[in-house]
C-alpha cells in the first residue's frame, strides 16, 4: 500500500480520495476550501495544512484541480520537494499544452508523470467506476495503473505525455456535437408532427444511433434515466461541456486541425451558458434549439 498525497478535494477529488482510503492506502489531502477538508477527514483522509505537508513522504501525488493554470502552479511548487522517482498523476481536465508542460516539470525533477483525466462525473467518482484516459511513458503508466484501479471502471493508456487530455477533449467534442445533432432532430420531428417515441424507436436502431440518443436522450420519455426526465438536473453540466469544447478549440488551433462543427458547438454552448443555463445538464440545449424558455 502507498502513501498518496491528494491535492484538490472538490466534487470529484473527495470521492476519489475516499476510494483510495477504502482500498487501504494512506491518503494525505489538501484543498483551499475548509469544508472540503472536513468532508475528506470524515472519509478517512489525513488532512494536511498545505500542499507541502500533503506530499511529504508520498510515493504518489494526485492532483484534481479546476484548470491548467492551477495544475502548473501546484506542480511547480510540489515537484522539487517530492521523493525522486515518485509518481505525479494529474486527473484534472486541462489543455493539452499545459498537460505537456506539467510532464516537463515532473521530468526535470526526476519524477514519473501521467496525465489521467476522467469521464464518469461525480457519480462515477463515488462509485469507483471512472474511465481514466492516461498519457505518459510506459513505465509511468505501469506505475499509475494499480493506483488508479480502486477509482476506475476502466484505465486506457492513450500514448505519450498529454495524450490522455487529447483523448478526453476529442471524446467530449464528439459528445457536444452529437447532442446538438440529436436535439435538432427532435425539434425538426416536432415541427413535422413526428412523435419523440417514433423518432427514438427508428433512430436508436438505425444509422442515427449514438450515445446522446440511446443513453442520454434529450427529451423526456424514451430513456427514463436521462436528465430530461428530471428537469435537466446534471448529470454533466453545460458549463463543463463548454469548458471541454473550448479546450478542444484551443487544441485544434495550436495543432492546426479544422474542427468547424466543434467550433459551432462551442459557440452554442457559450450562448447557452451566457443565458444563465450553465448549471443545467448539457442535454437541455434541446430547449434552446427549440427557442423555449428555460426555468
Ligand atoms: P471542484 O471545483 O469541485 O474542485 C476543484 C478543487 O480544487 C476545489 O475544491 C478547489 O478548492 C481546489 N483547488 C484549487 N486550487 C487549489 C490549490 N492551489 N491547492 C489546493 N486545492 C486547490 O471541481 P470538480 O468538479 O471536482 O472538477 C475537478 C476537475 O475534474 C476539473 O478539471 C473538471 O473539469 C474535471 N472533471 C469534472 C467532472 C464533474 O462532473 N464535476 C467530470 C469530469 C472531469
Amino acid at each position: 500500500m502507498s502513501i498518496i498525497g491528494f491535492i484538490g478535494l472538490g466534487n470529484m477529488g473527495n470521492p476519489m480520495a475516499a476510494n483510495l482510503v477504502k482500498a487501504g492506502h494512506t491518503v494525505k489531502g489538501f484543498d483551499l476550501v475548509a469544508a472540503n477538508l472536513e468532508t475528506a477527514k470524515a472519509n478517512g483522509v489525513t488532512v494536511a495544512d498545505d500542499a507541502a505537508a500533503a506530499i511529504d513522504g508520498a510515493d504518489v501525488v494526485i492532483t484534481m484541480l479546476p484548470a491548467g493554470k492551477h495544475v502548473l502552479a501546484v506542480h511547480g511548487d510540489i515537484a522539487p520537494a517530492m521523493k525522486k522517482g515518485a509518481l505525479l498523476i494529474d486527473c484534472s481536465t486541462i489543455d493539452v499544452d499545459s498537460a505537456r508542460a506539467a510532464h516537463a516539470i515532473a521530468e526535470k525533477h526526476g519524477l514519473l508523470s501521467v496525465d489521467a483525466p476522467v469521464s464518469g462525473g461525480v457519480g462515477g467518482a463515488a462509485a469507483g467506476t471512472l474511465t481514466f484516459m492516461a498519457g505518459g511513458s510506459k513505465d509511468a503508466f505501469a506505475a499509475a495503473a494499480p493506483v488508479l484501479e480502486p477509482m476506475a471502471g476502466k484505465v486506457v493508456h492513450c500514448g505519450d505525455a498529454g495524450n490522455g487530455q487529447a483523448a478526453k477533449i476529442c471524446n467530449n467534442m464528439i459528445l457536444g456535437i452529437s447532442m446538438i445533432g440529436v436535439g435538432e432532430a427532435f425539434v425538426l420531428a416536432e415541427k413535422l408532427g413526428l412523435s419523440h417515441q417514433a423518432l427514438f424507436d427508428v433512430a436508436s436502431t438505425s444509422s442515427g444511433q449514438c450515445w446522446s440518443l440511446t443513453t442520454y436522450c434529450p427529451v423526456p420519455g424514451p430513456v427514463p434515466t436521462s436528465p430530461a426526465n428530471k428537469d435537466y438536473a446534471p448529470g454533466f453540466a453545460a458549463a463543463l461541456m463548454l469548458k471541454d469544447l473550448k479546450l478542444a478549440q484551443s487544441a485544434a488551433q495550436s495543432a492546426g486541425a479544422a474542427t468547424p462543427l466543434g467550433a459551432e458547438a462551442a459557440q452554442l454552448y457559450g450562448l447557452f451558458d451566457n443565458a444563465g443555463h450553465g448549471g443545467k445538464d448539457f442535454s437541455a440545449i434541446v430547449k434552446f434549439l427549440r427557442g423555449e424558455k428555460l426555468t
